[in-house]
């Protein structure tokens, strides 16, 4: 019987955390370190990887090279997934690792996955093997390393944030159903094609009788009218502005706020894309 190590990394802040740490405190462990490649990251986690890998001295594989997003769509008939059909999890994030440690634990081997579960998470879960020999290990929580913990780990060892931070509270699919409003607004701005790309899946979805759109209770071509954009934008400075008077927030603090501090995450976080 032999041991493996996984770590999965997500393109986002708290897994990419969790690399550097293990590599800090457990250099003796030959962790392999894989990304789930849905074929429709934003261009900013391939750059965000790429600076990891420097940091890390190893590749992360790529899992998903054939199998990724448009293949899954025409499986499902072109519905997009959505929170009560999340489609894209189960096929281009849980199985694509399960493959890629099935033989090992077939074969009866000892199989370790990381995962990057903070001591300020408790709504979340991790993935739940059911494989006696697949043990799921969650250091963050052991060590109560938590979101500002997660930052220090990264600013330290000079990975820094992934850039999008700036526009968007995590990572995981660019067109993922999970994000608010603000987002789709700021994809818009930020990338344009994206945007356009995004549209035209869900307009051939409700051609193809979905019921859902990306973002709920409107379709992006409405989201995107110049004044729909506007009303988001004013809807989202004040809940902001809220924030801030709550917290006693200066102004020098303005770009510390998160989306997810905006809006809450708990029970819209994507448990298993882990962003
Ligand atoms: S990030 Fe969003 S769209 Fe992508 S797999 Fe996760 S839930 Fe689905």
């Amino acid at each position: 019987m032999t041991e493996r190590h996984v770590l999965g990394i997500s393109g986002g802040r708290d897994s990419a955390a969790l690399a550097v740490y293990m590599r800090q405190q457990h250099p003796e462990l030959d962790i392999e370190y894989f990304f789930t490649d849905t074929g429709k990251e934003l261009p900013e986690v391939y750059e965000f990887l790429g600076r990891l890998e420097g940091f890390l001295g190893k590749p992360i594989a790529r899992l998903n090279p054939e199998r990724d997003f448009d293949f899954w769509l025409k499986e499902y008939k072109d519905f997009l997934p959505s929170p009560q059909t999340r489609w894209c999890t189960k096929q281009l994030k849980i199985k694509p690792f399960e493959t890629w440690v099935k033989t090992s634990v077939q074969r009866g081997d000892q199989v370790h996955s990381y995962v990057a579960i903070r001591s300020d998470e408790d709504y979340r879960e991790g993935y739940v093997s059911g494989q006696s020999n697949l043990k799921v290990h969650l250091p963050f929580r052991e060590a109560g390393i938590d979101k500002a913990g997660v930052t220090e780990l990264l600013e330290a060892a000079g990975v820094g944030l992934p850039s999008y931070y700036r526009w968007r509270s995590r990572s995981g699919c660019t067109f993922c159903f999970y994000q608010q409003k603000i987002e789709w607004a700021r994809l818009l701005d930020e990338h344009p094609d994206a945007f356009e790309d995004a549209k035209r899946y869900e307009k051939n979805a409700l051609d193809h009788g979905s019921p859902f759109t990306w973002s709920q209770g409107e379709s992006l071509e409405d989201l995107s009218r110049p004044e729909r954009l506007a009303q988001i934008r004013i809807d989202h400075d004040r809940r902001v502005e809220r924030l801030k008077r709550k917290r006693l927030i200066n102004a020098l603090q303005d770009e510390a706020i998160e989306i997810d501090e905006v809006y809450g995450s708990a029970g819209k976080m994507c448990v298993t894309c882990h962003k």
